[in-house]
């Protein structure tokens, strides 16, 4: 534990990302008297949850955008400036981080990253309409459950495709898998174990569209087919570049790997969140939220009262 006197001008925190697991890691460190910032580029993923059925604490769902305007509230209860800007850099300056935006900056003793993953969709007019009206669906551990029987088709690279639409069967007979990078043949031995799994498989629809609650994919034959519910599994893009420029580990995918306090490979940045390797779900990063924070927490001078 660092024994340093405290600068005044100096954060304990800069928490980057207000998405579930930024603003419970903010919440916890207020609540620590810890001086933290949070600051955001308003994109977070889970403004797209139509509802929640998953998430601990709301038996009944609850939608996106009200569990984010809960977690704000959480946060504002306890003081925590929430500033709206996206953060462009982050450096280290002495012993500090400084993060900036282009015009302002923020130094900080620790900095939390929590800026998620952008999800790569297919062409689809209307996407983030398609999946405000659950047509269009991003993740199968979230809502494999509300597309119980349906017809589900499933859109990307033949082996992802396959291994998610293997997932769905627990939820549905009626699964496609939809090989993005296939044209009207897909690979014999993922035709086989298609049929061993009681998966239909085509090759990339040449259009897909929406409406009236399902979605349309045509075929480069003239055939088309209707699917109630499509996953497109076609990746999602972390978001940790400013990470990155300081060194920090990632996996193969660009996700920060992390320890058991979520702190990444350089001392004092922690990583929390869909941007962390693992499973992407709000139970995690508020999981991870709450390690770290705490980490964060111990690891700073003392604060007695
Ligand atoms: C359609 C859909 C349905 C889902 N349904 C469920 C569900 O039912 N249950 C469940 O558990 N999970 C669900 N998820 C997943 C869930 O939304 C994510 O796991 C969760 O939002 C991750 O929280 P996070 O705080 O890590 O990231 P996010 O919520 O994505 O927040 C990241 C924030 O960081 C900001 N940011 C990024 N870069 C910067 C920067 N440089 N400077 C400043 N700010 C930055 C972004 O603008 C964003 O506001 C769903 C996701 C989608 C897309």
């Amino acid at each position: 534990m660092s024994t340093s006197a405290p600068r005044d001008d100096v954060l304990d925190c800069l928490v980057i990302g207000a998405g579930p697991a930024g603003l419970t890691a903010a919440t916890y460190l207020a609540r620590y008297r810890r001086k933290v910032v949070v600051i955001d580029g308003g994109r977070s993923r889970a403004r797209w949850i139509p509802a929640s059925h998953n998430c601990p604490g709301f038996p009944f769902g609850v939608a996106g955008d009200e569990l984010l305007q809960r977690f704000r509230a959480q946060a504002d209860e306890f003081a925590v400036p929430i500033v709206p800007t996206r953060i462009d850099t982050l450096t280290r300056e002495g012993g500090d981080f400084v993060a900036g935006d282009g015009q302002r900056s923020w130094r900080a003793r620790q900095v939390i990253l929590a800026t998620g993953v952008v999800d790569r969709l297919p062409e689809i007019d209307d996407a983030e309409q398609a999946i405000a009206s659950g047509v269009l669906r991003l993740c199968a551990v979230c809502d494999g459950y509300e597309a119980r029987d349906e017809a589900i088709g499933v859109l990307g690279p033949g082996e992802v495709a396959l291994g998610h639409a293997e997932f769905l069967r627990t939820f549905s007979r009626r699964v496609t898998a939809l090989d993005s990078q296939a044209g009207d043949a897909p690979d014999a031995t993922l035709r086989q174990r298609a049929a061993a799994g009681g998966i239909a498989l085509r090759g990339a629809p040449v259009r897909l569209a929406w409406r009236e609650g399902a979605c349309l994919a045509t075929f480069a034959d003239g055939s088309s087919e209707r699917f109630d519910t499509l996953y497109p599994v076609l990746g999602a893009d972390a978001q940790s570049a400013l990470a990155q420029a300081l060194h920090a580990a990632v996996d193969e995918g660009g996700e920060l790997r992390v320890d058991s306090s979520m702190q990444t490979s350089v001392p004092g940045l922690y990583a929390i969140g869909d941007v962390v390797s693992g499973l992407n779900q709000i139970s995690v990063a508020v999981g991870q939220a709450a390690l770290a924070a705490t980490a964060v927490h111990r690891q700073l001078p003392p604060n007695p009262r």
